[in-house]
């Protein structure tokens, strides 16, 4: 969907919802150790006065939320995160095609052509993970699933060739996801997003060595399964992130989510595990630094061409 934001670092804008308070939350206490907010759309704005990303990029640095991981989730966004985390040092990129667009792009015949696209960008600097990708049954119908398990599976095979991440979309199918990773191979890095298991899907996660990474909903009082499955996971294969604009965590549900906003998210996952917070943060900035590798491991190299900022999609930061 395109989108006439008045702000130019964004190319979509979050759907309306009735009754939604649209003013972003107030900024957390900064945490003493900082943390990588692994998964997150900056470039869908949101809020009655949306934040540019350069914005929501120093918001974040102010609190100890040192870097991120913009993941898109379409041709387009896929293109926008990998050349945007090209010129920013503290943010990393995944690319994919989001398990919701895949039968609509198999329906209109380019699923193969997005598909090489993908694999293209896997090859750029300072894209890390293949994601989002994955299963979701609860908004796909019965008759997109080939196409999302075609697409899936494809996703799988390009993290392997690239020695890439993997960050999976699963939604109302872990017996599937978990089938389709054991059936042709996981890559060696399998990051669950926005982990919405219980106890059993972490249990397995832990046998295979999968990531866990909890967002928003970990802190809603009305989910205590994920708290299960919180208390089950090895810290080694603990991560974080916010899936903003998404999912905001407990106090401000409902409200615009940044990566500002993720030290609420580490704070419950402490909390619950009776942990001192900076132990936690330590623990999964850790965990994010083997997944993905570190945000200045390669030297941002900013050419002609990149600082242009008619040369970049949304015409660039600012
Ligand atoms: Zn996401």
């Amino acid at each position: 969907m395109a989108n006439d934001s008045a702000d130019s670092s964004h190319i979509r804008a979050r759907e309306a919802s009735a009754g939604r308070d649209l003013v972003y939350p107030p900024a957390p206490v900064p945490l003493v150790v900082g943390v990588y907010d692994n998964h997150t759309h900056l470039e869908i704005s949101d809020g009655t006065t949306p934040l540019s990303v350069a914005e929501q990029l120093d918001l974040a640095s102010s609190v100890g939320v040192r870097g991120v991981i913009q993941v898109g989730t379409d041709v387009a966004t896929s293109r926008w995160s990998a050349e945007l985390a090209a010129r920013e040092p503290r943010m990393l990129a995944a690319v994919a095609i989001h398990p919701n667009e895949a039968p609509e792009l198999e329906n209109a015949g380019t699923l193969d052509e997005a598909l090489a696209v993908i694999d293209e960008l896997a090859g750029r600097p300072r894209v890390v993970a293949i994601g989002e990708t994955g299963l979701d049954f609860y908004r796909t119908a019965p008759e997109g699933r080939a196409a999302q398990f075609r697409s899936f599976e494809a996703h799988i095979e390009i993290a392997k060739r690239h020695g890439l991440a993997l960050q999976i979309h699963d939604r109302d199918a872990h017996d599937e996801v978990v089938e389709t990773l054991l059936r042709v191979g996981a890559p060696e890095r399998t990051v669950f997003h926005c982990f919405s298991g219980g106890a059993e899907l972490a249990t397995l996660c832990a046998e295979h060595g999968w990531y866990l990474s909890f967002a928003g909903p970990v802190s809603f009082k009305n989910a205590a399964t994920l708290r299960e499955a919180l208390d089950v996971a090895p810290r080694s294969l603990l991560l974080v992130e916010t899936d903003a604009p998404y999912l905001t965590p407990t106090p401000h549900r409902g409200r615009p989510n940044a990566p500002y906003l993720l030290p609420h998210t580490l704070r419950a996952m402490a909390d619950h595990l009776q942990t001192d917070v900076s132990v936690l943060a330590a623990q999964i900035t850790s965990n994010t630094e083997l997944v993905y590798g570190r945000w200045d491991a390669e030297p941002v190299v900013l050419t002609d061409t990149a600082r242009d900022p008619r040369n970049s999609p949304a015409g660039g930061l600012a």
